[in-house]
């Protein structure tokens, strides 16, 4: 075994269909008084019904949460929370939402109770993202780490299932990075194994019965497991890619995530065999990254770049991007090898 680092952060969850009924309780927990509730404009109605659950506990609504927080989003945000008093923020959606709070904790240190409603797994991360002029960088910092996270089930339900299928790849592809990660450890290597177990076995279920409550709460279960991951340990080619692809073509995120995948693991395969071997044995398979493209087409997944809306011309520029302030990786980012990797993810080829 190679020595490791670990260290826990300090995150309490509260899981269980239902759970959002001790959000309250838990506001009480921190010690927050006024709450500011955020969401999407989507979820406005979501975020009233939390706002009327909270009561007095409540300063207000903001719907104003959008993709990748730009900058001018965060400066609304943060103006409603200090004109409502607000003494800590309740974040009810997906990682957009997260990320609003995370763009208010940033410079207020304002406590963040997350209540999740897609697998993105931000709300287990210190990781933020703030958009400028077209821009997006990120940071890590443990103030916008949430203080508590209520995970309720139910609040999958509405999630349609193509997003559940694509968000839930996404979490897989934050577990799969995690076993090879640099900085990775033990600890996160279980969490990582099992978080690939659980959403492999548990969205083919959402994707047959979208509103069987088990097969919601094991899927959230794995989301979790993959977003501590995620926020312990550091993410290597895959994510660079994803990020290079999302930020300069503005494709969907999960979407982009459940594509190169599978290619990813394949670049990898040769120079991190164990971590092959445990994401194969989490999927009941022998061969890791055919395995993993395999599922997302089971699951009716895009598999394909161009099924998503990327331009053909733009893959040069994105293996030219992506050897540029590379992440740690197990094997080194050579851009010819990219370029092909590239290629076979826009043609929806098998990984090789
Ligand atoms: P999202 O938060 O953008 O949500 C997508 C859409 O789905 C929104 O319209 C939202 O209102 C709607 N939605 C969410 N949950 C729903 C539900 N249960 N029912 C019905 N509609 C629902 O999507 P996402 O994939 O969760 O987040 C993507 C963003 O999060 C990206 O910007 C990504 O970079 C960021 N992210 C950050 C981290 C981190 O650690 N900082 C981790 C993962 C993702």
């Amino acid at each position: 075994m190679k020595a490791f680092v670990y260290q826990s952060q300090a995150s309490r969850v509260s899981f269980g269909p239902g759970a959002l009924a001790l959000l309250a309780g838990e506001l009480d927990v921190l010690g927050v008084t006024k709450a500011l509730v955020l969401t999407t404009p989507e979820q406005v109605a979501l975020g009233q019904r939390v706002a009327d659950l909270l009561g007095a506990r409540c300063a207000g609504v903001f719907g104003g949460a959008v993709m990748h927080v730009p900058i001018e989003a965060a400066v609304e945000a943060r103006a409603v929370a200090t004109r409502l008093g607000a003494d800590g923020c309740v974040a009810v959606g997906g990682g957009s939402t997260l990320g609003l709070a995370k763009a208010i904790a940033l410079t207020s240190s304002l406590p963040i109770v997350a209540v999740p409603t897609t697998y993105a797994g931000s709300e287990m991360t210190p990781i933020y993202g703030l958009t400028d002029a077209g821009v997006k960088k990120t940071g890590r910092d443990l103030r916008v780490l949430p203080r508590s996270v209520v995970y309720d089930p139910e609040l999958m339900l509405t999630l349609p299932v193509a997003m559940s299928i694509t968000s839930g790849m996404n979490a897989i592809a934050h577990a799969a990075e995690g076993l090879y990660a640099h900085d990775g450890n033990p600890i996160m290597a279980l969490m990582a194994e099992e978080a690939i177990r659980a959403l492999a076995d548990a969205l083919p279920r959402v994707q047959q019965a979208p509103h069987d409550i088990d097969a919601r709460s094991d899927a959230l279960y794995g989301a979790w497991l993959a977003g501590s991951v995620l926020g312990n340990v550091a993410m290597g080619l895959h994510h660079k890619l994803c990020h290079t692809l999302g930020g300069s073509f503005n494709l969907p995120h999960a979407e982009v995530h459940t594509v190169v995948l599978p290619h990813a693991l394949a670049y990898n395969a040769a120079a991190a065999p164990q971590a092959m071997q445990r994401i194969a044995r989490a999927l009941g398979a022998d061969d890791a990254p055919r395995a993993m493209q395999a599922l997302a087409r089971r699951l009716g997944a895009p598999v394909s770049l161009r099924a998503i809306g990327m331009p053909e011309a733009g893959l040069d520029r994105v293996a030219e991007l992506a050897v540029q302030t590379p992440y740690p990786n197990p094997r080194p980012l050579e851009q010819e090898a990219l370029r092909a990797l590239l290629q076979r993810a826009f043609d929806g080829a098998e990984p090789a």
